[in-house]
C-alpha cells in the first residue's frame, strides 16, 4: 500500500483518487478551496442554480467506468443522459444546424439540409478520424506509453505537421461546417491553425457516442464524486494549498502545504503544474489555454426558446447553455463570451436577437482571470502551440520519480472525457496495492 497525496480535487483529483483508494491505496486529498469539484462545480444565487463549467459530456462510457471502478455504478446514482442535438449553430448569415449526436444519418440529414450536397463530404471528414482514435485509444489514452518507445502509426498521427485548419480547408467546402468542426476548440480558446489535424478527432466522438447531460447540471457528477471520497476512505483535506512537491534523494517524499509537509510515496499532480515549483520547469514552454467570458444569467417571464446549447457565430462568438436549475417560471442560461467582446454580453446577445435585459432576476459574471483564480489555474489545459504541444506537457508519469500528473494540463483534449482517461491511467501506472 503506498501513501498517495493528490494535488487537487477537481474531476481529476476526485477520479484518481477515488480510482486509487479503492485499488487499496492510502489517499489524501488535498483541495485549496472550501468545497471539491474545481471547474465541476455550480454557482448559485437568488434560488437560481448554473453549471460553473461543464454542461455535458462525450464518451460517457468513461464515466461509467470510474462509477464502476470507485464503488456504485453511476446508473444507481445518476441519470445520465445522451442529448438528441450536440449543440445548436446559428450562422451569421442567419442559417442553422441542429447537429445531432450519436447519429450518423441525422447528421447527414442536418448538414444536407443546411449545405445541399455537402452532407457526403461532412460524414467523410468525420470517418477519416476512425482510425485516429482507434490507435489513440488503444496506445495512449487508455492504456501508459513509454514516451521513447511509441508505436509507429501513434508516433506518425502525433507527429504529423497537418493542422486542423489545412485538413478542414481541404475537407470541407462551406466556411460554415468548418466553423462546425472548429468550434470545440475555438470556445476553448485555441487558434485553429495551431491544433493538429488529429484533434479533430472529437467530432468523431460526437457523431459515433453522442453528447450527455444529467438533469439538474454536471455538477451533480462532481457531488457524487465528493460523497465518494468518504465511502473509499480519501482523506479529504480542504482550504490546503500545496506549495510544492518535496524531492528528496531524487524523489518524491512529500508536498509543502503553509501547514507543514505531507509525506507522500506517490505524489499526484491534478492542478496545472505550473503552480509547483518542483514541476513548473518541466512545463516552462506550455501555455494554458484561458476560459471565455462567463455570464450566468437568473431569468423570468416569458423567453425566446434557446435549445440546451446554441452557439451563435460572429465575433465575438457567443455560447448559450440553458440548462440550469431555476425557481418555477423562471430559466437559468450561462452565456459565454470569445472574442472582441467590448460591451456586455446581454447587449451582445441582443444583437441576435435573443434579448432578455428586461427579464433578469439575477447574474453572476465571471471574467477569465477571476475563473483562473477561483480554480488556481485554468481547467481549459494546455493551449495548442502546434504539433510539438502534445509531447511538452507532463502525464502520466513525469521525469521526477514518484509524482504522476492528471487532469486538463494532463491530457491532449481538455474537456470531461479526455480528464477522466488521463486519471484512469494514473491509476494503471500507480498500480493496486
Ligand atoms: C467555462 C467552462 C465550460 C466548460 N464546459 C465543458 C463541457 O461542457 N464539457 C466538458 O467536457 N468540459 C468542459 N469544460 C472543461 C472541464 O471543466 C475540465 O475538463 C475539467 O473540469 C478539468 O478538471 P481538472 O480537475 O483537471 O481541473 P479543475 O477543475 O481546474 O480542478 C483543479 C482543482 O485543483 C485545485 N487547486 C489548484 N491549485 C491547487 C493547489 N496549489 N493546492 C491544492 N489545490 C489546488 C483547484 O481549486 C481545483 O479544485 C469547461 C471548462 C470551462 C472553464
Amino acid at each position: 500500500m503506498a501513501r498517495v497525496v493528490v494535488v487537487g480535487g477537481g474531476y481529476a483529483g476526485l477520479a484518481t483518487a477515488g480510482r486509487l483508494a479503492k485499488t487499496g491505496h492510502d489517499v489524501t486529498l488535498l483541495e485549496r478551496a472550501a468545497t471539491l469539484g474545481g471547474a465541476l462545480g455550480s454557482v448559485h444565487a437568488d434560488g437560481y442554480r448554473w453549471d460553473a463549467g461543464p454542461t455535458s459530456t462525450l464518451l460517457p462510457a468513461v464515466l461509467r467506468d470510474l462509477f464502476r471502478k470507485t464503488g456504485r455504478p453511476l446508473e444507481r446514482e445518476l441519470d445520465l443522459v445522451a442529448l438528441e442535438t450536440v449543440r445548436t449553430h446559428r450562422f451569421v448569415d442567419g442559417s442553422e444546424l441542429a447537429l445531432p449526436g450519436g447519429s450518423r444519418s441525422g447528421q447527414l440529414r442536418a448538414v444536407e439540409e443546411l449545405s445541399p450536397g455537402q452532407g457526403q463530404a461532412w460524414l467523410d471528414h468525420v470517418a477519416a478520424y476512425t482510425d485516429d482514435w482507434e490507435v489513440l485509444r488503444r496506445h495512449y489514452l487508455e492504456q501508459p506509453w513509454e514516451r521513447t518507445s511509441l508505436p509507429a502509426d501513434l508516433k506518425e498521427r502525433l507527429g504529423s505537421r497537418e493542422t486542423l485548419q489545412r485538413r478542414l480547408r481541404r475537407t470541407l467546402k462551406d466556411d460554415r461546417l468548418r466553423d462546425v468542426a472548429a468550434h470545440p476548440f475555438v470556445t476553448d480558446g485555441h487558434a485553429v491553425r495551431d491544433v493538429p489535424a488529429w484533434m479533430g478527432l472529437v467530432a468523431y466522438l460526437e457523431q459515433r457516442f453522442g453528447s450527455w447531460t444529467v438533469p439538474g447540471g454536471m455538477a451533480r457528477v462532481g457531488e457524487v464524486l465528493a460523497a465518494r471520497m468518504s465511502t473509499r476512505g480519501v482523506d479529504v483535506r480542504l482550504r490546503t494549498v500545496v506549495r510544492d512537491v518535496v524531492v528528496r534523494g531524487g524523489r518524491a517524499v512529500a508536498v509543502s502545504t503553509d501547514d507543514g509537509e505531507v509525506d507522500a510515496d506517490v505524489v499526484v499532480c491534478a492542478i496545472d503544474p505550473r503552480g509547483l515549483p518542483a514541476l513548473a520547469r518541466l512545463v516552462e514552454r506550455t501555455m494554458p489555454a484561458i476560459p471565455p467570458v462567463v455570464c450566468h444569467v437568473g431569468l423570468s417571464g416569458d423567453l425566446p426558446e434557446v435549445p440546451h446549447e446554441l452557439v451563435l457565430h460572429g465575433d465575438p462568438t457567443l455560447v448559450v447553455r440553458t440548462g440550469g436549475e431555476a425557481p418555477d417560471g423562471g430559466a437559468a442560461w450561462t452565456v459565454q463570451g470569445r472574442g472582441r467582446l467590448a460591451e456586455d454580453v446581454l447587449v451582445a446577445l441582443a444583437r441576435h436577437r435573443i434579448d432578455v435585459r428586461g427579464q433578469v432576476v439575477t447574474r453572476v459574471d465571471r471574467s477569465p482571470r477571476d475563473l483562473v483564480e477561483a480554480w488556481g489555474g485554468s481547467p481549459l489545459g494546455l493551449l495548442w502551440q502546434g504539433r510539438a504541444t502534445v509531447q511538452r506537457r507532463l502525464g502520466p508519469d513525469t521525469p521526477v520519480p514518484g509524482v504522476y500528473a492528471a487532469g486538463a494540463h494532463a491530457t491532449p483534449g481538455a474537456g470531461l472525457p479526455f480528464v477522466g482517461l488521463s486519471a484512469a491511467l494514473v491509476a494503471q501506472c500507480v498500480g493496486p496495492a
